[in-house]
């Protein structure tokens, strides 16, 4: 099936093509037909499926059709994470490159003045986090009154990071006919619940089951003493084939720590997390896409979302306590179709988070018990077993994430206009 015969127009065909795509992903086929019906979608599927084009193409194409000579914001796309934002402002950047079509990114943790100009200028599609967006809305910066479509991305995360108050009073402010299109990597009850109220006979595209974590990444498991990560890391970055890899850390120190112990041992990184400016953030990006770092240090909300081609190995210095993490981490290797590895350590304390992710993923991870930092804690001992009966150690939803700034720190950035 070619993206063509999905009833895409020759400017989007052409864009994908030059992006280098051959053929949809899965939920590419699922979706951009119906979304370019005019349907409805949920769309369950992970960050690394293709889902940014699942929605964009449409939307793209939607807007094309009925473009005016003055912009106004016709589309609308939520993303929990400045990051995210800024990537989905890319790919509506590389996929509209043939069309005359404007767009927009807003978010915290920038100077707002460009971003205020760029929605004055008049854009087609904005993408924004929601605390920068209401802030905006607030103020009488933002116009919502001409939007056709809103995509809700990464909804689930939006519920953990607490913006789900945010998002409804956003969706209050827009028109009641439009187009919904809401993609999450789970679907908890509460965005089912959301689902429900948002969206209108919607059509259902969960083609990919979270619980199952991408078949080609190799997985393997290190016991380990806390205090023994850091040379063991070290170990791991050292071995055959490891060219590009991406170290997480459950805590923004933690990140930083690692970053000084491979600092002092020759190995040069950086970390990204929420404490990082965002100016920090797109330099440490940057620099890892272009091969200058091989060692990027990320915690889950900094990493979420984030599209970097090529990382040839996950490694977990940090088990996550959500289960559901485990499994977008080492989704960042191996992305639209390519392998990975990923390699996860786990001390004595991370014990029950092992157990539930063998639980979620439904198989036990390879042990590698030959390595030079073995655990004192009984390390062949099978850890699905090591919380009968089961529960789960989540957190409730809202806990632990950091909330973005709402007024915003000022260092420059951002809003950003293009179109052809
Ligand atoms: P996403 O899930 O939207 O973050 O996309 C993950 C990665 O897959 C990005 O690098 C996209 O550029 C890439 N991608 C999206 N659609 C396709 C496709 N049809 N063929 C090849 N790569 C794709």
């Amino acid at each position: 099936m070619s993206f063509e015969r999905l009833g895409l127009v020759a400017p989007l065909v052409r864009a994908v093509a030059e992006a280098g795509y051959r053929e949809p992903t899965p939920i590419q086929l699922a979706a951009i037909g119906p979304a370019l019906a005019g349907r409805d979608i949920v769309g369950c599927a992970q960050t690394g499926t293709g889902k940014t084009a699942a929605f964009a193409l449409p939307v793209l194409q939607r807007l094309d059709a009925s473009a005016e000579n003055d912009p106004k914001i016709r589309a609308l796309v939520l993303s929990p994470t400045r990051e995210l934002a800024a990537q989905i402002g890319e790919c509506f950047g590389t996929y509209g490159k043939h069309l005359d079509l404007w767009h927009t990114v807003i978010f915290g943790g920038v100077a707002e003045g460009p971003q205020i100009r760029a929605l004055r200028e008049g854009i087609d599609i904005l993408v924004a986090t929601p605390g920068r967006l209401l802030d905006l809305m607030r103020r009488g910066f933002v116009d919502l009154r001409g939007v056709e479509v809103l995509v809700l991305d990464e909804a689930d995360h939006m519920l953990d990071m607490g913006f789900l108050p945010d998002v409804k009073r956003i969706v209050a402010a827009l028109p009641a006919r439009r187009q919904n299109l809401l993609f999450s990597a789970t679907m908890p009850s509460e965005i089912r619940g959301l689902a429900e109220t948002l969206l209108r006979d919607p059509v259902n595209v969960g083609v990919e089951v979270v619980s199952k974590p991408v078949d080609q990444v190799e997985q393997r498991l290190y016991f380990v003493d806390r205090a023994n990560k850091p040379n063991l890391l070290l170990d791991l970055l050292r071995e055959r084939g490891v060219e590009r890899s991406l170290v997480f850390s459950r805590t923004k120190h933690g990140a930083n720590r690692v970053v000084q112990f491979l600092d002092k041992s020759g190995v040069r990184s950086a970390a990204i997390h929420g404490n990082k400016s965002q100016n920090a953030r797109t330099r440490a990006l940057d620099a890892f896409k272009r091969g200058e770092l091989t060692v990027l240090v990320a915690t889950d909300i900094a990493a979420r979302g984030i599209d970097i081609d090529g990382v040839s190995h996950v490694i977990n210095f940090d088990l996550p306590n959500i289960p559901e993490t485990y499994v977008h981490r080492i989704g960042r290797t191996a992305r639209a179709g390519a392998s990975g590895i990923a390699w996860s350590m786990c001390d004595g304390d991370e014990r029950e988070f092992l157990a539930d992710i063998e639980r979620l993923i439904g198989r036990r991870l390879e042990r590698v018990d030959e390595h030079r930092f073995p655990a004192s804690h009984a390390a062949s001992a099978p850890a699905a077993n090591a919380r009968p009966g089961g529960g789960s150690s989540r957190p409730a939803p809202g806990g632990g994430a950091p909330r973005q700034r709402r007024g915003g720190g000022r260092n420059g950035g951002g809003g950003a206009r293009r179109g052809r």
